[in-house]
């Protein structure tokens, strides 16, 4: 009996022991249960060739690791991964979402963003219909709430303005942000607003959401309501004023008319920060090959959205699933070239994503099946954020 104690309370000295141990060597990643901190990194995949490979200048040269070439996880923590839309920042205004803590009831947040690798995300400021009179207000109190997220995240987070900022901030595993604004009703009439946004932070402006504005006429009106027109005189005034800035102008949710106006008058690359093929799914918030020709042609960029009713005829209906959103990239691909393409997932925009790419903790998913689908590690690293990049250097600076 005495002797049986004794073993049992060995036993235990040993437990408390390893599990002592194993704590102090796993010490930078392990959590406590209930631990509401945010992690240092869960990206541990090529961590010692991190910066190396995160660093664009350095992707075609320095890639020798042959491992990325059997191991698309790896390859997917090892790149540089940028997202060019989504809507947390809804959340947050919405439901009370907090950016640095893990919510049930959001698709992406810090957890997320670090648990799917992922690097840069543009944080789209959009303007619900009842603030639409005090755009400019409300647009600037989003942006605030933002920011205040970076100061309360432990330095896990912090608000990019220029590409230097992204290599910087990416090269300290923090996850880098990027302010974007969804609908030009935030410029309210005065096109001067335009540098006043990019002094605040903001890179791209969507030229307009599902509602027409001064600027221009939206895809939405256009195609359901019958809405004539392009550009205005305002409109054109604030693409020359967005030219000159050095902020990104997005074509997603415009529409046709005003699409080609841009072409015709920007001087800059476009983008389309979350828009998908037309010729697969025929709805108005896709591109047609022209659109997607013209784009590519003004060396701009296209992100792919998750959205399921973007991707699908039936996507509504019988929801879609990862395979859908190669089918777009591989469309891209085969009319315009591997340069143009990205990932504008709308995350937290109110989509249903495909089923097998629930969240932000799946982009991996979307790497392993174009890895599947023989897309190179240099062609999945252009995908996963570097076109991206190309575009924002250029443009942005
Ligand atoms: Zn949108």
């Amino acid at each position: 009996m005495r002797k049986s104690k004794k073993n049992i309370l060995f036993k235990l000295l040993i437990s408390a022991a390893a599990i002592s141990l194993a704590v102090y060597l796993n010490r930078d990643n392990f959590k406590f249960p209930g631990w509401n901190n945010i992690e240092p990194t869960v990206k541990t995949a090529g961590m010692n060739q991190m910066n190396l490979y995160k660093d664009p200048e350095n992707k075609i040269t320095e890639m020798k690791d042959s491992t990325e070439k059997t191991d698309p996880v790896k390859l997917h923590f090892d790149a540089l991964v940028a997202d060019t839309h989504n809507d947390f920042l809804w959340q947050v205004y919405d439901k009370g979402a907090d950016l640095n803590k893990r919510n049930s009831f959001t698709q992406s947040d810090i957890y997320k963003f670090r648990e799917g690798g992922l690097d840069i995300q543009v944080f789209a400021v959009w303007i619900p219909m009842k603030k639409v009179k005090t755009s400019y207000d409300f647009t600037i109190s989003q942006i605030d709430r933002l920011r205040e997220f970076q100061t309360l995240s432990n330095g896990q987070f912090e608000i990019a303005g220029n590409y230097d900022d992204i290599i910087r901030i990416t090269g300290e595993k923090k996850l880098c942000g990027l302010i974007g604004i969804e609908g030009g009703t935030a410029v309210e009439n005065d096109a001067e607003n335009v540098k006043r946004f990019f002094d605040m932070g903001v890179r791209y402006i969507g030229l307009t959401w599902n509602n027409s504005n001064l600027i221009a006429t939206s895809a939405k009106d256009a195609v359901l309501n019958g809405k004539k027109g392009g550009l205005t005189e305002f409109g054109k005034e604030v693409v020359k004023k967005m030219n000159g800035t050095g902020m990104l102008i997005d074509v997603s949710h415009l529409s046709e008319a005003a699409f080609w106006d841009v072409i015709e008058i920007s001087t800059q690359p476009i983008i389309a920060s979350h828009s998908n093929c037309y010729s697969i799914d025929p709805h108005y918030r896709n591109l047609t090959d022209e659109q997607i020709k013209a784009i590519a042609k003004g060396n701009g960029y296209i992100g792919i959205n998750f959205y399921d009713e973007f991707l699908a005829p039936d996507g509504k209906k019988n929801g879609a699933d990862i395979e859908k959103i190669i089918e777009h990239i591989d469309h891209i691909k085969e009319t315009a070239g591997i340069d143009f393409i990205g990932i504008g997932s709308d995350f937290d925009g109110g989509i249903s994503p495909p089923r097998d790419l629930r969240d932000a903790t799946q982009y991996p998913e979307l790497t392993k099946r174009l890895f599947e689908k023989g897309y190179s590690p240099d062609e999945i690293r252009k995908i996963l954020g570097l076109n991206f990049l190309r575009v924002f250097k250029q443009v942005c600076g």
